[in-house]
């Protein structure tokens, strides 16, 4: 076998398990068309393409009863009510997530570099993270978008 073929299997290969990873990366997928049927317009905007809900709109934004946030996508629990804090910035803040149920990136859409916060479960965009969150818990903020939650009662 010569080295082109063994480079052109090896490409084969590659790209093969890329796809398979990609395909099985969250363990609910669904298509874009089924994705805007289930969602609102707004919270598919949001979860799916990134969007940011205007300041001081959302139903979550001045609200603080007892219970647990949802992913407005697949309604895996992210965040606890006893999380939630008021940053006056205009969105639901929490100063942590439910372990181990969120994704981290890296978003460069303002021209430099923020952290953004996806579900784990299907790779809904909820916002970003920020370090500017009260200093007497965890110092983090994680700024939510409220269509990209469903609040439960507990
Ligand atoms: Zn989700």
């Amino acid at each position: 076998m010569n080295i082109n073929k063994v480079y052109y299997l090896l490409l084969i290969f590659v790209f093969a398990f890329q796809t398979t990873f990609s395909q099985n990366k969250y363990e609910v997928t669904k298509t874009d068309k089924e994705w805007k049927s289930q969602l609102n317009e707004l919270s598919y905007l949001v979860l799916r393409k990134a969007y940011t809900e205007r300041p001081y709109t959302g139903k979550y934004d001045d609200f603080y009863e007892k219970g647990t946030y949802h992913c407005a996508g697949c309604d895996e629990p992210l965040y606890k009510s006893d999380h939630k804090y008021n940053s006056y910035c205009g969105w639901p803040s929490f100063d942590r997530e439910i372990s181990d149920k969120l994704e981290y990136d890296v978003d460069y859409k303002l021209g430099y570099p923020r952290t953004e916060i996806k579900c784990k479960k299907c790779g809904g965009h909820l916002g970003h993270v920020f370090n500017d969150g009260p200093k007497e818990t965890t110092g983090i903020r994680h700024c939510v978008n409220s269509v990209a939650l469903v609040f439960k009662k507990t």
